[in-house]
């Protein structure tokens, strides 16, 4: 009788951009368990975070009050996760004096120094409605666009590349539609980890006769259902993908029919592919000749070939350039526009899409309308009734780099843990403790509000409502199931107690009524209203109008660029911006791993996930292992030129030699201390995927 629900709710899971729907099963306030419900993503489906990772919306660490930072208390010394040292540093306060305090000097900043004196970071784990008033607040009640999230770490490549090249930043076609593909191209992307259910779609379709290829350095576990798999060399993306473009154009392989009809640029890319034979870049991404013959033509020849990537192509300073290259890959074949063919950048969290979407990035207004655009900002500037700042802000690298040089002097952090997840972290937490001022909302002490001057109590994802739209544009209703605990709020709530310190008038009552005011500014979602989301759970934009069933495949005979072609974009080989030499000899690749979820700030948490993965690892390549002297289980110290941590090594024989795989999720071994802030010039992406390290045992 203990184990027996009094209540079920119907939600989605708070991970991934797959984007599952589940029902948390409830007992006196307290989720007992979770179940796959039938969604469009994943027909009763989860993995093992959707159903084990929900009890840390219980945990002890919760924040329950509101914190203020003791009087002379240093932002220095290291984290920790003990919740009884929390009040060494911080002592509790009324949300009443906690608000005056927060509001008021981000107020006082704004007024001394100007609006472009202040930032904000919101959260892709966030609602679609929260992602929208942060944004707001940010542009009318901080008076900038310094306004930034996550995607600028994962995806701010692919999207910066799909607006140039075909007009939308979202995905052409749903993962599901891997089961009428021929061929599903995988590149820099391990589903199996990463977007668990999505893999299972994609061994379904190779079972049903699909052709899997795998384009990776790091062997994933998909790589075992593969038709091919090329162990292609880090860093050498551009060289494998124009060679496979040469032998389409050389072999009279392109669609020149739609080619001619529905693009443009074709020449230059032509031209500049010429140079890319696959003998020439055969030594170059370490793939034979005839093996990128083989595959350009599987790609270019079958009936509908379908393109996924992650962060392993976005996360280079050359990330842009490697999106370009999928691109062109896919406009020169035609292999786009149609069911089973497309580009899928998977979205990593449950609502990158969505907070992106919302405008929650420095150089868009909701629904990607350029800041510096005066048509866009005008009707903006009508809807909020506020005048808008014309120049697009900074990212969330160029933001810590601001802070250095006392440009910017207050922020609001909601959600997010920079401090873990910005490179250089060491850089990033210098930065946010000599900050004059920073708020910090969320669920727990993070690594990032323990530099907060003051820290507001927040909602976990069972604790409110709202909207989520997953990697296949479908825009989700995720429903309350639990009361957030002690003194918590809900996050639309603080965001609005916020914007009434900073002088913003607004009383939004249901989250409902958020929902509708970005629908009435977001044309792409005009079409969906929250009775539609009430009764269908799911809704795929673009979906315009009242009635619109909505387009799970686009760009079926238009491309949304100006004459609605689409363009190709050549690229050229530029090299990452560390590599290895003598001193730092190995290449470090960060990632993520099944059992824990980003900064690990909910998964490690989670009772079952914690068990499973409890400790830091990195997994080291056995042959590496034997020349450096390193038994499996061994302590190793890990550094580069801005700094070291110390994890236990796992023999693991997926990376190439010489390559180090590290997740990014281990507080006690923060691997973002080490990695490389570089740029990509167009995402502004940093380079998470290629830094030069050493390694010592112990
Ligand atoms: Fe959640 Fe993603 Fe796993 Fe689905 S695949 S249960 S959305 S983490």
């Amino acid at each position: 009788a203990l184990n027996i629900p009094d209540k079920q709710v119907d939600s989605v899971c708070p991970y991934c951009g797959v984007g599952c729907q589940l029902t948390y099963n409830i007992k006196d306030n307290k989720i007992l368990f979770v179940e796959g419900r039938n969604g469009p993503a994943n027909l009763g489906r989860l993995c093992v975070k959707g159903r084990y990772g929900f009890d840390y919306a219980h945990h002890p660490h919760r924040l329950t009050k509101p914190l203020i930072r003791r009087e002379g208390m240093p932002k220095t010394g290291d984290f920790t996760m003990d919740p009884d040292r929390v009040l060494e540093v911080f002592r509790e306060a009324s949300w009443e004096e906690a608000l005056a305090l927060a509001g008021g000097k981000l107020a006082r900043i704004r007024d001394t120094h100007g609006g472009n004196a202040l930032a904000g970071f919101g959260s892709a784990k966030g609602s679609n409605e929260e992602a929208y008033l942060f944004q707001k607040l940010v542009r009318t009640g901080f008076g900038t666009n310094n306004v930034d999230h996550c995607t600028r770490l994962c995806h701010a490549s692919s999207v910066s590349a799909l607006l140039e090249g075909i007009g939308s930043g979202a995905v052409s076609n749903p993962v599901m539609d891997v089961t009428r593909a021929e061929v599903i191209v995988i590149i820099g992307a391990n589903p199996t980890v990463n977007h668990p259910v999505a893999a299972t779609w994609i061994k379904n379709a190779v079972k049903l006769g699909a052709k899997l290829v795998v384009l990776d350095p790091r062997r994933s576990e998909l790589a075992r259902h593969a038709h091919r798999y090329l162990q292609f060399k880090p860093d050498t993306d551009v060289a494998l993908l124009n060679a496979m473009m040469h032998v389409i154009v050389t072999e009279g392989l392109v669609d020149a029919g739609f080619i001619a009809s529905r693009t443009i640029g074709y020449e230059q890319l032509e031209a500049n592919v010429a140079e890319y034979s696959p003998e020439a870049m055969a030594p170059i991404c370490g793939i034979d000749a005839e093996t990128i013959r083989y595959v350009a033509r599987l790609y270019a020849t079958s009936k509908g070939s379908m393109i996924l990537w992650g962060m392993g192509v976005s996360q280079h300073v050359h990330g842009t350039d490697n999106a370009r290259c999928l691109i062109a890959l896919a406009l020169m074949t035609g292999q786009i526009g149609r069911p089973g063919t497309g580009l899928h950048p998977l979205r990593g969290q449950n609502n990158v899409q969505g907070a992106s979407d919302a405008g929650l990035i420095p150089m868009m207004l909701p629904d990607y309308q350029r800041v510096d655009n005066p048509v866009a900002r005008a009707r903006f500037e009508a809807a909020w009734g506020a005048t808008l700042d014309p120049n697009p802000g900074l990212t969330v690298v160029e933001i810590m780099d601001a802070i250095d040089h006392g440009q910017i002097k207050g922020m609001y952090i909601m959600g997010e843990n920079p401090a873990m997840s910005d490179p250089d972290a060491n850089h990033a937490r210098a930065a946010l403790a000599a900050l004059e001022h920073l708020v910090v909302q969320d669920i727990f002490l993070t690594e990032t509000a323990y530099l907060a001057d003051v820290i507001l109590p927040a909602s976990a994802f069972p604790e409110k409502t709202g909207t989520f739209t997953n990697t296949d544009r479908l825009v989700q209703l995720g429903r309350q199931a639990i009361d957030p605990p002690g003194d918590a709020k809900q996050d639309l709530w603080i965001i609005q107690q916020m914007a009434n310190r900073l002088g913003l008038p607004w009383n939004y009552g249901h989250v409902s009524e958020v929902f509708d005011e970005m629908r009435h500014t977001m044309a792409s979602i005009g079409g969906i209203t929250w009775e539609r989301l009430e009764r269908n759970g799911a809704v795929v934009y673009p979906c315009m109008n009242e009635g619109d069933v909505g387009q799970p495949v686009v760009f079926t005979e238009i491309f949304p660029r100006e004459g609605g072609k689409a363009r190709f974009v050549p690229a050229d080989i530029i090299p990452a911006d560390e590599r290895p030499d003598a001193e730092y000899p190995l290449v470090l690749i960060t990632g993520r791993q099944l059992e824990h979820w980003h900064t690990g700030s909910m998964t490690r948490r989670a009772t079952v996930l914690d068990a499973i993965e409890p400790d830091p690892v990195a997994l080291v390549h056995p042959l590496d292992m034997e020349s450096m002297g390193i038994q499996p289980g061994q302590p190793i110290t890990i550094a580069s030129r801005r700094g070291e941590v110390v994890l236990y090594a796992r023999a693991d024989d997926s990376s190439p030699v010489g390559a180090i795989f590290v997740p990014f999720c281990y507080y006690e071994a923060a691997i973002n201390r080490l990695t490389n802030a570089a740029l990509d010039p167009f995402g502004k992406i940093p380079e998470f995927k290629y830094c030069a390290i050493k390694v010592t045992p112990g």
